[in-house]
């Protein structure tokens, strides 16, 4: 019995005409696909992207070097040099991060004391070499007055959890 069964649906095509139908239905239902790149998903406040350095509002770096960042990279993505200035503040001389290193856990972005180094909305940024991707100062500086806006929002609707 099983066999004609089996013998009928092959021949009349009933998984393919319940596929269709299931088709057609959707055709009704709201969208679930957006047109990627011309719109984009909504992402969480707490997404890690692209890194950047922030700045206090009169321009001064947040960064004190206290390189508690490159000390807690599982990956060893983060270099660091730091030197006194004049005015007895450590300030860095080169922060690098090695993206194609980088795991992206987020863990520099925990312990830095200062809100310096941070991971913002930015998820495209694929290169076409390897050299792109070794970030220095002025590059995660220049990230960050580019996103300072969606960093600062990011940062405060969350500051009840940190
Ligand atoms: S996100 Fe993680 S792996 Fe990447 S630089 Fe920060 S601590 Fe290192
Ligand atoms: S980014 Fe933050 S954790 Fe890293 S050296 Fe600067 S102040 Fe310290």
């Amino acid at each position: 019995m099983k066999k004609i069964y089996l013998v009928l649906k092959s021949l009349f095509l009933i998984d393919i005409a319940k596929g269709l139908y299931l088709t057609f239905l959707r055709m009704f239902s709201p969208s679930v696909t957006i047109n990627y790149p011309y719109e984009k998903g909504k992402i969480s406040p707490r997404f890690r992207g692209e890194h950047a350095l922030r700045r206090y509002p009169n321009g001064e770096e947040r960064c004190i070097a206290c390189k508690l960042c490159e000390a807690i990279c599982p990956a060893l993505a983060i270099t660091i040099d730091a030197e006194e200035r004049e005015d007895g503040s450590r300030r860095t001389t080169k922060y690098d991060i090695d993206m194609t290193k980088c795991i992206y856990c987020g863990l520099c972005q925990e312990a830095c004391p200062v809100d310096a180094i941070v991971q913002g909305p930015n998820y495209e940024f694929a290169t076409e070499t390897h050299e792109e991707l070794i970030y220095n100062k002025q590059k995660l500086l220049d990230n960050g007055e580019r996103w300072e806006d969606a960093l600062h929002k990011n940062i405060n609707s969350d500051i009840e959890y940190r």
